[in-house]
């Protein structure tokens, strides 16, 4: 089985290293990796400047561009073959709920499942990364079954494990995404040159996150795996529309 992993943390961040580490053992593994922190990045593609393309020393291709970038490079002409999985992460912070729109982490498997390969992006919960070994265990459990058993069509799965040892996980639950109350407000600075700066906040918490969402999943020690579509119509409001537009 042929590997593709990236991220959006960077080349460097520990979350990318263990990942790759251990899927060595379901297959042959390739890291192709921002080369800086570009989480937030959402699915942009960089078109304004060509892209190079570097080997660290351990073998990690760094690219100075975008998760996007990076994926997008990889499967239309860096690598000489098609990967079988594309894995991103494992991020460093949730992606659950509206998340996903920003994340860089989802974005680098979206990008897989555009161009027609099964993808998974796994975040561990918390900014602490104290049990990555509990992501690592998923990662390997999700790509080992879609090695076994493959999911027929390709899936885009966003999968989120809880910051907590192995054996305090209780199971995997397939949910949807819930919804994160607006962002808390900017903070203001003052730069040296006396201009006001603003400094985007965190997400807001959790608003919608009852029984069945991401966040009640992870909230009850469960592994949430969301399978995701990138068809942005709002079907059920088309009827709207076209009344609106009829008036
Ligand atoms: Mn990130």
């Amino acid at each position: 089985m042929k590997i593709l992993v990236s991220n959006d943390d960077g080349y460097f961040a520990p979350g990318i290293t263990l990942l790759a580490e251990a899927l060595r053992q379901l297959g042959e593994v390739t890291v192709v990796a921002p080369e800086r922190d570009r989480s937030g990045a959402s699915n942009s593609l960089t078109l304004d400047r060509p892209l190079v393309v570097r080997r660290a020393p351990n073998g990690f291709f760094s690219v100075n561009g975008t998760p996007t970038d990076c994926v997008h490079i990889a499967v239309t002409g860096l690598l000489d073959f098609t990967p079988d999985v594309i894995v991103s992460g494992i991020n460093l912070g949730a992606n659950m709920g509206d998340d996903t729109i920003y994340s860089g982490t989802v974005a680098a498997a979206a990008e897989g499942y555009l161009l027609g390969i099964p993808s998974v992006a796994v975040s561990l919960t918390s900014k602490a990364g104290e049990h990555f070994e509990s992501a690592i265990g998923i990662a390997l459990e999700l790509v080992g079954r879609l090695r076994r058993e493959p999911t027929g069509e390709p899936m885009l799965l966003n999968v989120n494990v809880p910051d907590v040892e192995p054996d305090r996980l209780r199971g995997i639950e397939v949910t949807r995404l819930g919804k994160r109350h607006k962002a808390e407000p900017v903070t203001k600075l003052k730069t040296p040159r006396g201009e006001t700066a603003y400094w985007i906040g965190p997400a807001g918490g959790a608003q919608d996150s009852g029984p069945g969402t991401d966040f009640h999943a992870v909230d009850n020690c469960r592994v949430s795996v969301t399978p995701l579509r990138l068809d942005l119509t709002h079907n059920t409001q088309l009827p709207l529309a076209r009344e609106w537009l009829a008036r």
